[in-house]
């Protein structure tokens, strides 16, 4: 590649803004704070482009450097896509508009910035950064897993220091791995469904979707005069979580619905790849300290790990999850030109 600068950018495209890092060359993040322009996807992909080079000329500018200087930039952007940033050709939630479906953004940013670009989905780059940003320098001797619950539950896997991407790039996509439903629903508690199709997957029960179509309509026939019973389900769902804080009865037992989900997913991990670490994010892990750690305390009761397992594996919350997106495409594009 022409460019042998010292510096990685790091852009985190999301639906509504970009927000942009810069790694140097020992391993800094050189900023540290959210930096963020207007990501204007819905605009089409000729103004998105335009916004992820506003983003890139802004991290520069205020760590002075130049374009000389940057030897790689790592992009990311919510899913679906190839592994080598191509959107889904059936479109994207955050991509809509028919331009973008197909759309290779990696290969047009990297012909707009004439810099070589790294493609990472959201979930594999917070789990990079949360992988790098716990383990230091073992990281690269180090496996593990993250689940992030959001809309949707993202995530990924780490084995020696890399994410794995399976062979048409579609590994890691933890939510949409089955998980037993034994002991998680109550009695006559409907399967609950994914817009992905399956029946009883880990994001049908941990993520907002999952809580708008089946915990929260199950749940209201059992409590029905909760304040929530009158309120429109898409906007119940998102004031849930507060609930939750002030210990509200069946807000707890939803989000304990959902923790044991994440334990359940975590045994099927510590089965696969048996990693190092096991990682929580997302706003739930961001509420009150109480709940934040009722809620791991019954993710960890509900992950079964042997005996040889209990003595290594470690359990953490993905740090700085807002800037997760954004450094964990700067590691990846460091990892693949390492300088
Ligand atoms: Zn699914």
């Amino acid at each position: 590649m022409r460019h042998s600068g010292s510096v990685i950018v790091g852009i985190d495209n999301g639906g509504t803004k970009n927000n942009v890092t810069v790694l140097d060359g020992a391993g800094q993040f050189l900023i540290d704070r959210m930096l963020e322009v207007p990501s204007r996807v819905t605009e089409g992909t000729a103004a998105a482009l335009d916004a992820l080079a506003v983003a890139f000329d802004n991290g520069l500018r205020v760590t002075g450097f130049d374009r000389a200087d940057v030897r790689a930039v790592g992009l990311d952007t919510p899913g679906p896509a190839s592994a080598d940033g191509v959107i889904s050709s059936k479109g994207a939630t955050n991509f809509a508009l028919p331009e973008w479906w197909g759309f290779d953004v990696r290969g047009a940013l990297e012909d707009r910035l004439g810099v070589p670009v790294v493609y990472s989905n959201d979930g594999n780059a917070a789990a990079l950064y949360a992988h790098y940003a716990y383990h230091g320098f073992q990281a690269i001797d180090r496996s593990s897993v993250s689940a992030i619950i959001g809309t949707g539950l993202g995530g990924g896997v780490i084995e020696s220091g890399a994410v794995v991407r399976g062979a048409a790039g579609m590994a890691g996509e933890l939510g949409h791995v089955h998980i037993p439903m034994t002991g998680l629903l109550a009695e006559g508690q409907p399967m609950p469904h994914c817009a992905c199709g399956f029946s009883g997957d880990a994001e049908s029960v941990a993520s907002l979707t999952g809580i708008r179509r089946n915990l929260l309509p199950y749940w209201l026939t059992r409590y029905p005069d909760h304040p929530l019973a009158g309120t429109p389900i898409d906007e119940a769902a998102k004031e849930l979580r507060s609930f939750g804080e002030r210990g509200d009865e069946m807000a707890r037992k939803i989000f304990e619905q959902q923790a044991i989900a994440i334990g359940h997913l975590f045994t099927i991990a510590a089965n696969f790849t048996d990693p190092n670490t096991y990682f929580v994010g997302g706003g739930v892990v961001e509420a009150a300290p109480e709940f934040r750690d009722w809620y791991l305390s019954v993710v960890r009761a509900n992950t079964h790990l042997r005996a040889e397992q209990l003595d290594v594996a470690e359990f953490s919350l993905v740090p700085d999850l807002d800037m997760a997106g954004a450094r964990g495409a700067a590691v990846a594009a460091r990892s693949a030109f390492p300088g």
